[in-house]
């Protein structure tokens, strides 16, 4: 699936990782590369608790150097909430303010929120949203989802 004009290929990537944190929350980066390509970037996920993210303060100064040097432009945040809607927190909205750089930085960084749903042992819904800033604020522009039927077991 593509959404909010993400290639489907970082956005199933995206989501396959996601997938494998659940029940932990899970997060990283859609980064646009020097060919105009994009993908996906785990980023180790250092919250203590399993329902929040923190990235990796590390694995986060190597990307905004990377991007300082033009080697990628970081185009979207995203993370998963396991068991809770893809809509973002209160904490994730202050938490986007607060890029490097500042909100005009962080204006232009757009946000994925991925809503993993399981039971029974196996996964049985995703569903993802895309943010992208108007006028201040973060604004759901998309959303997409797959189930996970039998076959999928
Ligand atoms: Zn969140």
């Amino acid at each position: 699936m593509t959404i909010a004009g993400y290639p489907a290929a970082a956005v199933a990537d995206a989501m396959r990782h996601f997938e494998r944190c659940y029940p932990r929350e899970g997060c990283g980066a859609i980064v646009r590369m020097p060919d105009g390509g994009m993908e996906f970037r785990p980023i180790r996920n250092v919250a203590p608790r399993p329902d929040s993210f923190e990235l990796d303060p590390i694995e986060q100064l190597e990307l905004w150097a990377a991007q300082d040097l033009g080697e990628l432009e970081v185009v979207a945040i995203a993370h998963s909430h396991c068991d809770a809607p893809a809509a973002l927190s209160e904490r994730d909205r202050e938490g986007a303010l607060l890029w490097p750089g500042g909100p005009p930085a962080a204006g232009r960084v757009g946000w994925l929120v991925v809503a993993i749903r399981g039971g029974e042992g196996r996964l049985k819904l995703s569903e993802i949203r895309a943010f992208q800033w108007r006028e201040g604020e973060l604004v759901c522009v998309d959303v997409a989802s797959r189930s996970f039927g039998a076959a999928d077991r």
